[in-house]
């Protein structure tokens, strides 16, 4: 039996990192299969709800602002490949405190980067979005370009693309184990052996258990989702009316939400959630926690504190530092892991995997990738 790769590259995890590898790397005309042990898209892991917030005044650091500049690009790229609505403008607000990290930092790059912008008082944001009430002493970063991505959408599009342009996609195949000889990967899933010259892990909050052996720097932390019906004037949440909102309050706990766009309007807080691991995720709801969300809709978005349409649990995959881990595997320069992109990776996962597919064929980084190494 010959012993040559049958494939250039392996994609284990087809989620929002693994399926734009996969299309960049199939696009490139390499020999791609990505590996799914669901069939994304999916609500097991941590790409469903709907809608993710793209947005360009980067809060936690100016060096994610030419990435998510690149992102925004390739979504309406695919968009037009696909023939498929993916990503709607809506402007976007960084509420908070004026010196908050939110505020402050979506300032810093805003400003590092010349980005259209303006700071809004609380009663300028009141005025112009009815909805959201700012407490008085709050201000807003408002940033015309954000918007809502819809993340089932994008996964759809992405693998159907990577599927066109040649990648061969293995869905309900996981990965039981992989290893490196003779300078080759060796992937072990249920139904066969695979051989590949690279392997990327793009497996979410199930990293840990493709990378045995190395003590992971990551947690995976339970998120709830809601979404309620407005009380009132549900015109308000109309897309043109409710920008995508980030809020920072009572010091370090933040929450966001969306327009109406067909479900009702999406709110969620942004971490304190519990530790977990994505096979014991606590996947239902308690009383409790819708409760703790309505008590901030009363202070900040009154109108939406209507009857509760449905709630969804999804995990993020956070590093120590909130910031995404897309390297080489510490020990095995085959190996590229992209990974614990910590509640805020979705926007990017076009630019991940051109990143990851340029990595792949030894360009040199289009990026500063230095915030994103190895922690192990
Ligand atoms: C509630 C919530 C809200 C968020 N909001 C935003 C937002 O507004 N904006 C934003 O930019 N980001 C947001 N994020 C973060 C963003 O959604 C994630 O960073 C991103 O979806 C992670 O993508 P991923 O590819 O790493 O993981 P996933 O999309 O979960 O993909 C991992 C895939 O790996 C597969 N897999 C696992 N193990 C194996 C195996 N052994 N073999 C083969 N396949 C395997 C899984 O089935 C899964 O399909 C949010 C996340 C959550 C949970």
């Amino acid at each position: 039996m010959s012993t040559d790769p049958q494939y250039d590259v392996i994609v284990a995890g087809l989620g929002a990192m693994g399926s734009a590898a996969a299309l960049q790397l199939a696009r490139r005309g390499v020999q791609v299969l990505g590996l799914d042990r669901h069939t994304p898209p999916h609500a097991l892991g941590s790409s469903h709800g709907d809608s993710r917030i793209i947005r360009e005044a980067y809060f936690e650091h100016p060096i994610y602002v030419p990435i998510v500049q690149r992102a925004f690009d390739l979504w309406r790229e695919l968009e037009e490949m696909s023939g498929t609505s993916l990503l709607k403008e809506t402007g976007g607000l960084m509420i908070g405190g004026p010196g908050s990290e939110l505020v402050a930092g979506a300032r810093r790059s805003a400003e590092a980067h010349g980005l259209a912008h303006a700071l809004l008082s609380a009663g300028e944001v009141h005025a112009r979005f009815p909805a959201l009430h700012p407490d008085d002493g709050m201000v807003a970063v408002w940033e015309p370009r954000a918007g809502i991505l819809f993340p089932e959408a994008c996964i759809s599009a992405t693998l159907a693309e990577a599927r066109r342009h040649g990648a061969a996609l293995g869905l309900d195949e996981p990965v039981q184990r992989w290893a490196v000889e003779a300078g080759h990967v060796r992937v072990t899933t249920p139904r066969a052996e695979y051989r590949a010259r690279r392997l990327i892990i793009a497996a979410g909050a199930w990293v840990r258990s493709l990378l045995p052996g190395l003590d992971l720097p990551v947690r995976i932390e339970r998120q709830v989702l809601h979404w309620f019906e407005a009380a009132r004037h549900a015109e308000w949440f109309a897309p043109e009316r409710c920008p995508v909102h980030i809020w920072q309050f009572d010091g370090r706990r933040f929450f966001y939400g969306f327009a109406d766009v067909g479900n009702g309007v999406k709110v969620a807080f942004h971490h304190d959630g519990e530790l977990t691991t994505v096979q014991n995720v606590r996947r239902e709801v308690a009383p409790g926690e819708v409760e703790a969300t309505r008590a901030v809709l009363r202070r900040f978005m009154p109108a939406a504190d209507g009857p509760l349409r449905t709630s969804a649990v999804c995990v993020y995959t956070n590093t120590h530092d909130g910031h995404f881990w897309i390297d080489h595997h510490p020990r095995h320069p085959q190996v590229l892991v992209a990974s614990a992109c910590s509640g805020h990776g979705f926007k990017f996962a076009p630019a991940i995997g051109e990143i990851l597919a340029d990595i792949v064929q030894n360009m040199p980084p289009r990026f500063d990738l230095q915030l994103f190494r190895s922690r192990c």
